[in-house]
């Protein structure tokens, strides 16, 4: 059988697009996604910036109904890696972890990003729980109190400038005494009053308690440890797209992607090859939120049912 579409990922853009392409009338719609679906958000202890979600509620709470409602229209699941997509002809072919070949008329590829990790102590046991890598999502949980920033780069620089804004202190921890920052945007960090600068000096280990991030160690460039009590750690040294599933046999890519690996898309979500679309995390100069990426996701099943129906219908 030949799909009419094949998600890959089941974050909120690849569970979006289940439900939009589903419900606008795709019949065969497989959603390969090798975990739980719901993506990263489920790692959050709390998002409030999803609207309609008053109040403040764990990112699994916020995914949990997502795949019941896109299973109600007809969305099927597999719990399976994807390891490439290709295109033989017209027809798309999903090579999964287990051998495996499904084939597709469309694809929407879902499969997000990951922020780096530093790779400092107590980094993943406290990551959701005071170690974060959104400013966006997670500033304000630390509104009038103290947080740190690693990295930098621009992500970290613009995001200390953020946080400034709504912590009563950023400090700015850099391996470095020079920033790989716009001149602009360093200029701004050394006019912030509120940001102080940790410079030469990495994270040793992060500490808390069973309510969170309590503080920082940091070696600084004379060998001793500083002790930074923060209620929250921001880490920014860099961010890969998930876009592996792409690469093919010879090593090129399926589609256009930009020099940091973006798949690179229009407006609608299509990608350089017909058929094939790109959602969420993924995509050219994505925003990194939930609510952008369920709307990828709605925009690219719109799009992957109209050019089904041209295909099969023409
Ligand atoms: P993802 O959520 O990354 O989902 C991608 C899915 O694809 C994953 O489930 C993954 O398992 C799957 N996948 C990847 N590769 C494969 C493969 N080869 N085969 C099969 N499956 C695959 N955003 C907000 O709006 N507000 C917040 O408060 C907020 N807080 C956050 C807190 C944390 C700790 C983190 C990490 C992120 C937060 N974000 C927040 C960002 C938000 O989670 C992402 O922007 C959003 O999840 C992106 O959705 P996505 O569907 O593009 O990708
Ligand atoms: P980045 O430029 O790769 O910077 C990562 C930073 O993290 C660097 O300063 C690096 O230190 C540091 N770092 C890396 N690993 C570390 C570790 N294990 N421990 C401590 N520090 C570590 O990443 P980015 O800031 O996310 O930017 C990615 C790309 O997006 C860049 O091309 C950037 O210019 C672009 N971007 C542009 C804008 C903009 O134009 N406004 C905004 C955001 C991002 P070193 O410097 O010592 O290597």
């Amino acid at each position: 059988m030949i799909l009419d579409c094949a998600i890959i990922g089941g974050g909120p853009a690849g569970l979006t697009a289940g439900l939009y392409t589903t419900r606008g009338g795709l019949e065969n719609v497989v959603m390969f996604e090798k975990g739980m679906p719901g993506g990263q958000i489920t790692l959050s202890s709390e998002i409030e910036n999803y609207p309609g979600v008053s109040g403040e509620i764990s990112g699994m709470d916020l995914m949990m109904p997502w795949p019941a409602q896109c299973q109600k229209f007809g969305l099927k699941h597999e719990m399976v890696e994807v390891k490439r997509v290709s295109k033989d002809g017209n027809i798309f072919k999903i090579h999964k972890e287990d051998g495996s070949v499904s084939q597709a008329h469309s694809v929407i590829i879902c499969t997000g990003s990951s922020p780096r990790r530093a790779g400092f102590a107590g980094e993943d046991e406290l990551f959701g729980k005071g170690v974060s890598t959104c400013a966006t999502c997670d500033g304000f949980f630390y509104k009038g109190k103290e947080v740190a920033v690693i990295g930098g780069g621009d992500t970290a620089l613009e995001e200390a400038l953020y946080l400034a804004k709504i912590c009563s202190k950023v400090y700015l921890v850099h391996r470095r005494d020079t920033f790989r920052s716009a001149p602009n945007t360093v200029k701004r960090i050394k006019n912030t009053q509120n940001i102080e600068l940790v410079l030469n000096s990495t994270p040793e280990e992060v500490y808390g308690d069973n309510m969170g991030v309590t503080g920082l160690h940091v070696k600084t460039g004379n060998g001793e440890i500083r002790d930074i009590k923060v209620l929250g750690v921001f880490v920014f040294v860099g961010n890969d797209v998930n876009n592996q599933t792409l690469i093919q046999e010879d090593g090129s890519f399926l589609c256009d992607v930009n020099k940091n690996g973006e798949v690179i898309v229009d407006i609608k979500m299509k990608t350089s090859l017909k058929g094939l679309y790109a959602a969420g995390d993924m995509r050219l100069s994505a925003p990194k939120q939930v609510v952008s990426a369920a709307g990828d996701g709605a925009v690219a099943a719109l799009e992957a049912i109209t050019y089904v129906d041209e295909k099969l219908n023409s």
